[in-house]
């Protein structure tokens, strides 16, 4: 799951630092370590037979996938990486002349705003060559301390910019509309001006603005707090499997072995594992507490409602994005049930329980090299047109991914598209596993979105939303599961994408809306005036997880040590982050749906989209092109989705 956001970071580097993020539908899910037998495993009659694919031309040579990515589009050599990063500290010394100007007139205003947003350019190029260079040798000082370097100069720069938005406040709104119709120079910074302007009635008196800014480091210590104790300080039992093998119960210890085998197994690892939580919960229900409070303190200062609308202002999200999200899963709880009897009965198990929920539903041997990931992921992406087919084709061969794992090399997969003029970086562990092409699948749709969007947008508004910027990765994702289970070549191989696929949802669509459900919940439980013992904590997140996976109805069984389970999850320090991962993949799913069933206008709209990068608010972005967040239909095309899966699966079963 996706943990790479950072709190202390100027808005306009978490949101490039949000093309870092990977939720891959897999990496959601987790990895199952071994796959149960199916009920059936005799699952061999082949599909009618498909012509074989032609031999498909080799898009990424020996040499790229053996050498890595060419940083030397970023900068031919140090040496000049060390003269721009002298230049761009004379640039970030400049821009303060700009303090106290802004509002004299519309062409200081304008050369300003270009002064600022050209030295943030450069600073990002910079910051790009020294954040990928260390991720390929982590263990390598020189690496390290240059992108210190380039941190360091992002911290200046953001102190240096600090007038910008208390000024540009300052100015009249008439004497700004009127500047901005008249001055050319301007028109770039259309969206940043009325995004400003927006913000102002929570803007406060500067002595105030002190004040919250000086409360941030004590509002920290609950999170921190959280870091330290689970990373840290919490002895993390240690268990030896029914295979022998010894392990170690830390939170990634578990998520690395909640999926195993053996029944038995499985259950002893979540009750060593959420045993041990129980054992801390009532300082984990102080720190979460804290988390919840500081956000509601900020959201009182600063005038807003709640901390809901608070967090969801940020980038102008309705808040019926949100709560229609959890009533429309909530009204089709019955789909995921459905889901959880069908697994049961794909891992054999008559009486579920919560840690039968991870192993894999089904199994295939199959591997994939790069250049099959290519030709799978080119072969799927048919439906969104030659255009787009065309770019990924000439992108994919040209050195930008760093491809195969090594020794100190950064786990996991990114894409970095933070060089505007340049283009993206992919950073991969291709290990010729499933994951490994989904995560290629996902990484070149977050490499698609940043292309499209630097192709058709200024500088000034490349910057996309979180709210929208995995989109583009997971439609990628879908495409490729529909590829997949369509030219599959035997129904084993069918019946492994299928709930590949499905186990995804359950991941990422339910249980992240469940997330924010309890999220939502603990908030407005201390904006009542209402306390949060262990004791409450586990009764609000047990009584929503029960709901969730049909306790009552025996669908599945809740024992009551796994309802500690929020102090489980990283992301409630995170606030109001995780409702993201849900709609995210309901705008894929239901733009996706458009693409596959509509023509040219439907394709079109959904490329808006991407072309669009941060040019408007993201929600207004979505609408535009056709999907109203805020409506069930957009939830309703993942449930959709579920049961045709389902459908299909038991097709399979049945004729087995
Ligand atoms: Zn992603």
């Amino acid at each position: 799951m996706p943990e790479r956001m950072s709190g202390r970071k100027p808005r306009t580097l978490i949101a490039y630092l949000v093309l870092l993020m990977s939720v891959s539908l897999q990496s959601v899910v987790g990895s199952a370590q071994s796959t149960p037998e199916l009920s059936n495993p005799e699952l061999s009659n082949p599909e009618p037979s498909i012509p074989e694919p032609s031999i498909p031309e080799q898009a990424i040579s020996k040499q790229a996938i053996e050498n890595g990515w060419d940083l030397t589009d970023l900068y031919p050599d140090i040496t000049a990486w060390e003269a721009a990063q002298k230049d761009v500290s004379k640039q970030i010394n400049e821009t303060t002349q700009c303090r106290g100007q802004l509002n004299i007139n519309a062409d200081t205003l304008g050369k300003c705003l270009q002064s600022v947003s050209g030295t943030y350019k450069n600073l990002m190029r910079l910051y790009t060559h020294s954040f990928l260079a260390k991720d390929t040798d982590l263990a390598n000082s020189a690496l390290l301390e240059r992108h210190t370097l380039a941190e360091d100069l992002f911290t200046t720069y953001s102190e240096a910019i600090s007038f910008l938005e208390p000024e540009l406040l300052s100015i009249d709104k008439d004497t700004l509309n009127q500047w901005q119709k008249s001055t050319a120079e301007l028109n770039n910074f259309d969206f940043l001006i009325r995004n400003t302007l927006r913000k102002a009635a929570h803007v406060l008196p500067e002595r105030e603005e002190r004040i919250i800014a000086a409360a941030s480091a004590p509002l920290r210590v609950a999170s921190s707090t959280y870091n330290i104790l689970t990373n840290a300080e919490i002895p993390w039992p240690e268990m030896t499997l029914s295979t022998g093998e010894q392990i170690k119960l830390t939170p990634s210890g578990y998520t690395k072995n909640r999926g195993v085998k053996d029944r038995s197994d499985r259950k002893a690892v979540f009750d060593a594992f959420f045993s041990r939580y129980k054992n801390y919960q009532q300082t984990l229900a102080q720190t979460l507490t804290g988390q919840v409070q500081a956000q509601v303190f900020e959201a009182r200062m600063r005038g807003y409602p709640s901390a809901l609308a608070k967090s969801l202002a940020t980038d102008n999200i309705p808040e019926a994005v949100y709560r229609t999200l959890v009533t429309t899963v909530n009204n089709n709880l019955p789909t995921l049930h459905r889901y959880l009897k069908l697994h049961a009965k794909l891992i054999a198990i008559d009486d579920p329980h919560y840690y039968d929920v991870y192993p894999a539903g089904a199994d295939i041997d199959r591997q994939y090299s790069i250049n099959d990931a290519d030709q799978l992921l080119g072969d799927a992406l048919t439906p969104l047109g030659d255009k787009y087919l065309q770019l990924y084709k000439s992108s994919v061969g040209k050195g930008w991914m760093h491809i195969a794992p090594a020794e100190g090399k950064r786990s996991g997969a990114y894409a970095m598209s933070a060089a505007y003029d340049v283009h993206p970086y992919l950073l991969l562990n291709h290990n010729n596993d499933f994951d490994s092409v989904s995560a290629f699948a996902h990484e070149w749709g977050h490499g698609m979105h940043s292309l499209l969007t630097q192709k058709n947008q200024p500088f000034a508004k490349s910057e996309y939303a979180t709210f929208i910027a995995e989109i583009a990765a997971i439609s990628h994702e879908l495409l490729l599961f529909r590829h997949l289970s369509e030219q599959a070549s035997t129904a084993q191989e069918k019946l492994f994408y299928l709930v590949e696929e499905l186990q995804g949802l359950r991941g990422t669509f339910f249980r992240q809306t469940q997330f924010a459900e309890f999220e939502l919940a603990i908030h407005e439980e201390v904006e009542k005036g209402g306390a949060l013992s262990a004791d409450k904590l586990n009764s609000i997140y047990g009584a929503t997880l029960k709901r969730y996976y049909g306790h009552d109805q025996g669908v599945m069984y809740i024992d009551d040590v796994y309802t500690v389970e929020w102090a489980y999850i990283p992301h409630f320090y995170r606030n109001f982050y995780v409702y993201q991962y849900a709609t995210s993949i309901s705008a894929a799913y239901y733009l996706m749906d458009k693409v596959l069933t509509g023509g040219q206008k439907e394709r079109q709209q959904y490329l808006s989209i991407l072309e669009a990068g941060g040019s408007d608010y993201p929600y207004d972005i979505l609408k535009r092109a056709g999907a109203d967040m805020a409506s069930p239909k957009i939830y309703e095309a993942v449930i959709k989705r579920c049961n045709q899966l389902m459908d299909e699966i038991e097709i399979i079963l049945k004729s087995s």
